[in-house]
């Protein structure tokens, strides 16, 4: 029988439990094996149907165990410590509070930080992904290093899917209906008691309400906008129905309650608790990225015109780009976006103009038609980053169209690598490790802040105990797998008394390989499959055999990823291999945790360089798993040959793809059948695999500390928040309506900028080593003077294109006023600038000048993407090239 109508009774827990109330709310649980701990003795059974979901067992451990827990003494103080530990942890001050007393601090007083996504813990499932899980990541070591930040994002009714399989291995997806009431979530209400709620206006009248729920991470609050109220028509109600679900007006929808909703969220959520106000906004991909024109619309209605209110936001604002993948950039139809702006829709203060002009792909190789996300994040943050130094340098190249006339190398993109929160993803036995060795508090303290000399503990550690902690880990994984496998196949079908061959599946004592992953084509999940007789042969060996466990969802749209699912599972059915190979259906956190610890080797076989960062082999590596991986993302970044294996890549070598996956997958065969196995049998005279465990050591003292959220949150908050806050602060509306009102002149005056002519005393075939040019430049200025602009020498090594490569830029000095003997002939007013240029290189050396826009308040020389160069003549006049 189906029910007509649902809510929740709420459990009332005697009043001396009251305290489990506060610890099941705040997700601090999720990271604190402690508080876990008591949970799980509330009811060991119930907390394993649970899910290990502190709120879900509250709502069904019966009554007379209830008051057995009030009546226990023991019980009762450990309450009492843990409660008190988490009040301690939400008020004390930690790495923030103490940089704030420096007296050059400057820190932001607040920081929201939005994204489509968020990864915390399995018993809140609202992410699909990496971008995700890093989001839950980013929120929880920010409350670790006490850093002021408010997390934003939607709450969708159904979260992403949950995968199971068909019989013959296709991708079955199904989406349980979240009821907010049963999550840790509480609704936010006025100060009268009614909900808050958030709209938006539609197009034709139509409005799009919202509530907003709070879940508390750690210190962090974190609020979700839900769309499902009833003053929605259905279609409204149905907005957050599911992630990264729907046609393209479904996500425009979406974006638009993240990004503007969002930002009225947090101001509904700041007048009501007193939070501070964000100085900084941290736009977490480009799908929130509307978030700076709520804010733009919030300044002209104060009464700033356009562009002022543009500079002023911008100064605020921090975006990340994590992909570059065309398909994982929103782009949208202009018609479809101007639809929803303007008079009749939603921020009827600005000209929908000036909104599209913001997002349109108006630059060389852009669609003119399309309104991109990622293009919007770039033109509205005044700081913007990728996420790997690799991907960090892909961004510049993709988006340099953007700032034409400058080199990559120039384009104003950084990048901060990608960290994982270690305390979510340690193992509790790596981390008694740990403990037992210089104590819990200070393990606690170099999983969350970091600290290298913290981690040097490890190298103490005995061979045998770290030999002892992996087989432990491995033979635990072994365990999850038979269990997931079982049920996997009561689901595709099978009777348990087919299924006995389960118990033998995976060998405790047998090198295992992790691969685990979403299934976009790029990741390759079926690389491995190339060669399916040396696969065989790996997997079958006589001696030194290997087991993989994968897992990975592909996205409900994409049957061709649906395809490489099937191929792989069809294999892994095989009687003759099924005992070593195994594909885990519903790849999530829950699973993820398992795994990473339980795996020797994590594989990753990305298409580089596609993987922006890649956060998996991390999280493997705090627990001392060894990576194999193609050198992309965090991985050219950071491999060594002490902490895996680098698979070589044929980018750029192979012309197609096919030809590109035969060679890589048999350097991936090769390094397995002679590297890999080989280290992990050969025993020492000891009896154990030294080699192997030395890896595994030098793995976790000096990977392990880079990896960190923690290293990663303080990254952004030195390179990109202070920064941002800084900038927040002097562009206040004065300031701010000046540089906009400069840009345009500037803008406005540009085509009369030119290099006239270029002369240096010492020019020539050769120069030597030492020796200083005095150079002289000739520039006209048009209706800017001096002031307005830099004039630089641009020196280094030039390539047989006579490209300037790894290039200085020197500023040369005005000589004296503007030269105005050509002025009554009608010519133009030309100015001269010198300056010495040394040579402090041999080999091919060579420069050019340029003229650049230069105003105090820029964030970058390259911000407006104006520059002036000579011309082809005035280049050679001047000799340019020395050789
Ligand atoms: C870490 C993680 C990811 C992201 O891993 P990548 O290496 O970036 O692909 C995806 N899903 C889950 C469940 C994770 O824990």
């Amino acid at each position: 029988m189906k029910a007509i109508r649902r809510f929740t009774v709420r459990p009332v827990l005697p009043a001396p439990l009251g305290p489990l109330n506060e610890l099941a709310r705040n997700l601090r649980w999720s990271w604190h094996a402690g508080t876990r701990d008591l949970f799980r003795d509330v009811d060991p059974d119930l907390w394993a149907d649970s899910g290990h979901d502190p709120v879900r067992l509250l709502g069904a451990v019966p009554s007379a165990r209830l008051a057995a827990l009030a009546a226990d003494d023991t019980f009762l103080r450990r309450l009492g410590e843990a409660a008190a530990d988490l009040r301690a942890y939400v008020t004390g001050e930690r790495w923030y509070q103490e940089r704030q007393h420096a007296p050059d601090a400057e820190l932001p007083r607040a920081i929201a930080y939005f994204s489509p996504e968020f990864g915390v813990t399995a018993a809140l499932p609202q992410y699909s992904g990496g971008l995700g899980i890093l989001a839950g990541d980013h929120l929880k070591a920010a409350s670790d290093l006490g850093v002021p930040l408010v997390g934003v994002g939607l709450l969708y009714r159904h979260g992403y899917f949950r995968q199971s399989l068909t019989r013959d291995g296709w991708q079955q997806e199904h989406y349980p209906v979240l009821d907010p009431n049963e999550l840790p979530l509480t609704l936010l209400r006025e100060a009268d008691g009614t909900p808050t709620q958030v709209r938006l206006a539609l197009p034709r009248g139509r409005a799009l309400a919202a509530h907003v729920w709070q879940a508390q991470v750690g210190r962090v609050p974190l609020l979700l906008l839900d769309s499902d109220v009833e003053e929605n028509d259905p279609g409204a109600r149905e907005v957050t129905d599911r992630l990264y679900g729907g046609g393209s007006e479904h996500r425009l929808l979406q974006e638009m309650l993240l990004g503007i909703g969002g930002v009225r969220a947090v101001r509904t959520y700041c007048r009501l608790t007193g939070h501070a106000e964000p100085e900084v906004f941290h736009t977490n991909e480009g799908h929130a990225g509307f978030l700076g024109l709520e804010r733009i619309h919030e300044r002209v209605r104060e009464g700033l015109d356009f562009d002022a209110a543009l500079e002023s936001v911008r100064g605020g604002t921090v975006f990340t780009t994590h992909t570059p993948v065309p398909a994982g950039i929103d782009r949208f139809d202009r018609e479809l976006v101007a639809h929803h702006f303007g008079p009749d829709a939603e921020l009827p203060d600005l000209d929908v103009e000036f909104v599209l002009r913001l997002g349109m792909e108006t630059y060389p190789g852009g669609e003119p038609n399309l309104f991109n996300m990622a293009v919007m994040g770039l033109r509205l943050g005044r700081c913007a980053n990728g996420v790997s130094t690799l991907h960090g340098k892909v961004s510049r190249e993709m988006f340099q169209g953007l700032w034409p006339g400058f080199d990559p190398e120039e384009v104003p993109i950084t990048s901060v690598t990608n960290g994982v929160h270690a305390p979510t993803w340690v193992a509790p036995e790596v981390f008694a490790l740990g403990a037992r060795q210089i104590g819990a508090e200070r393990t606690d303290r170099a999983l969350s802040v970091g600290g290298s000399d913290r981690w040097d503990a490890v190298a103490d550690i005995q061979d045998g105990d770290i030999w002892l902690l992996r087989r432990e880990l491995r033979a635990q994984l072994v365990y999850e797998v038979r269990r997931r496998l079982h049920l996997s196949w009561r689901q595709r079908g099978a009777a348990t008394a087919e299924l006995g061959w389960i118990d033998e599946v995976l060998d405790p004592d047998v090198l295992t390989v992790g691969f685990a992953r979403r299934v976009p084509s790029y990741k390759r999940l079926t690389l491995m499959l190339r060669d399916r007789d040396r696969l065989m042969d790996l997997l079958t060996h006589p001696e030194r055999p290997v087991q993989i466990v994968v897992a990975g969802k592909a996205h409900p749209a994409d049957d061709g990823g649906k395809r490489l699912i099937q191929d792989l599972v069809r294999f892994t059915d095989d009687p003759r291999v099924r005992h070593r190979i195994v594909f885990l259906p519903d790849y999530g956190m829950a699973m993820a945790q398992k795994l990473y610890a339980g795996c020797d080797v994590w594989l990753n076989n990305p298409l580089r360089p596609l993987e922006a960062c890649g956060t998996s082999g991390m999280k493997a590596a705090l627990n001392g798993c060894l990576n194999l991986s193609v050198l992309d993302g965090w991985w050219d970044e950071w491999f060594e040959p002490d902490f895996g294996w680098a698979i070589p890549t044929a980018d750029g070598a192979a012309t197609d793809d096919h030809r590109r996956d035969d060679l890589e997958a048999a350097a991936l065969y090769d390094l397995l059948e002679r590297r890999v196995t080989a280290r992990f049998y050969e025993h020492g005279p000891g009896g154990l695999p030294d080699r192997w465990i030395e890896m595994v050591r030098r793995t976790l003292t000096r990977l392990g500390p880079r990896v960190l959220a923690g290293r990663m949150v303080r990254e952004y908050v030195e390179r990109l928040y202070v920064p941002a806050a800084r900038a927040h602060r002097v562009l206040a509306p004065d300031a701010a309506t000046a540089l906009a009102a400069w840009k345009s002149r500037v803008r406005a005056a540009w085509p009369g900028v030119a290099v006239d002519h270029v002369e240096a005393s010492a020019a020539g075939a050769t120069a030597e080593l030492g020796t200083t040019l005095a150079l002289r430049v000739r520039v006209q200025l048009g209706d800017l003077t001096p002031d307005d602009v830099e004039v630089q020498a641009v020196a280094g090594r030039v390539d047989p294109e006579d490209h300037i490569t790894d290039a200085v830029p020197v500023p040369l000095k005005p000589t004296s006023g503007p030269e105005r003997d050509g002025e009554a002939h009608g010519q133009p007013v030309r100015y001269v600038y010198e300056g010495p240029l040394g040579l402090d290189r041999t080999g091919p050396f060579g420069y050019t000048v340029r003229v650049l826009p230069a105003h105090r308040l820029l964030a970058d020389g390259a911000e407006l993407g104006l520059v002036a160069v000579p011309s082809e003549a005035t280049g050679e006049d001047a000799g340019v090239l020395m050789r």
